[in-house]
């Protein structure tokens, strides 16, 4: 049954305006909800890809995180942060943690147009010392008041709308900017995720869609 060409060309607009090259990585970030407002902050900022790591027992199912946005995010989780970074490294991201250090700059003196990850810490240990001496630098978002830290989703939505700021003002969102055979793979699987599925299930090849998304047979 092919999908209503709305439906179809709403799916379109939104994956031509994903950012391939700027990213999340949360380490031990743990808590549902926190994951889940990330993830849909990552959804609304354009982001693509979130990769995570944790270490505790308590990471929670996809499902439980997700509250529907995992359908237009890819959650990558690694088995510990150097892995994850030395992923990201070789995927040519300049990784920032949101981190308070000494040599923490102003979250908004990055440049977020280059390669991006977003390094996010645990809710109460924060960033690991390994993660922050494995990055390139660390951010901060000033902290005027009594309290010392936001919540981590918080501090997320804060520093990815700053990149989605800086990426709308150099016109980033304006055509797709993922490679054409990535962005027609997800193009059917969001479009048709049944049977994409069953495609995927006997080793075939997606089948092409037409104007209005469909199936061409
Ligand atoms: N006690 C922890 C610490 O010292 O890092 C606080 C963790 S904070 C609740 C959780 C995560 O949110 C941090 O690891 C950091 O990634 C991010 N975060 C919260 N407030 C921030 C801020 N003002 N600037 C940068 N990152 C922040």
């Amino acid at each position: 049954m092919n999908l209503l060409p709305r439906r179809y060309h709403r799916i379109k607009q939104v994956l031509e305006k994903r950012q391939p090259d700027l990213t999340v990585l949360t380490e031990d970030v743990h808590k549902p909800h926190n994951l889940s407002a990330i993830i849909r902050t990552c959804d609304a900022v354009g982001i693509l890809d979130v990769h995570s790591i944790n270490t505790t027992d308590e990471f929670p199912t996809f499902s439980q995180v997700s509250q529907g946005s995992d359908k237009w995010i890819f959650l990558h989780t690694h088995p510990d942060i150097k892995t994850a970074i030395n992923y990201l490294k070789s995927q040519h991201f300049n990784i920032y943690a949101a981190h308070f250090t000494n040599k923490s700059v102003d979250y908004r003196d990055i440049d977020y147009t280059q390669p991006t990850a977003v390094l996010l810490g645990a809710e109460k240990w924060g960033v690991s010392e390994e993660a922050a001496n494995l990055v390139d630098g660390h951010i901060i978002i000033p902290m005027l008041g009594m309290v010392q830290s936001l919540n981590v989703s918080v501090a997320a939505a804060v520093i990815l709308f700053e990149a989605q700021r800086q990426r709308l003002a150099r016109k980033m969102y304006d055509t797709s900017r993922l490679d054409a055979r990535r962005y027609h793979k997800i193009l059917f699987e969001w479009s048709y995720p049944d049977i994409a599925t069953i495609h995927q299930n006997n080793g075939e090849n997606y089948p092409f869609l037409g104007e209005n998304g469909e199936i061409i047979h």
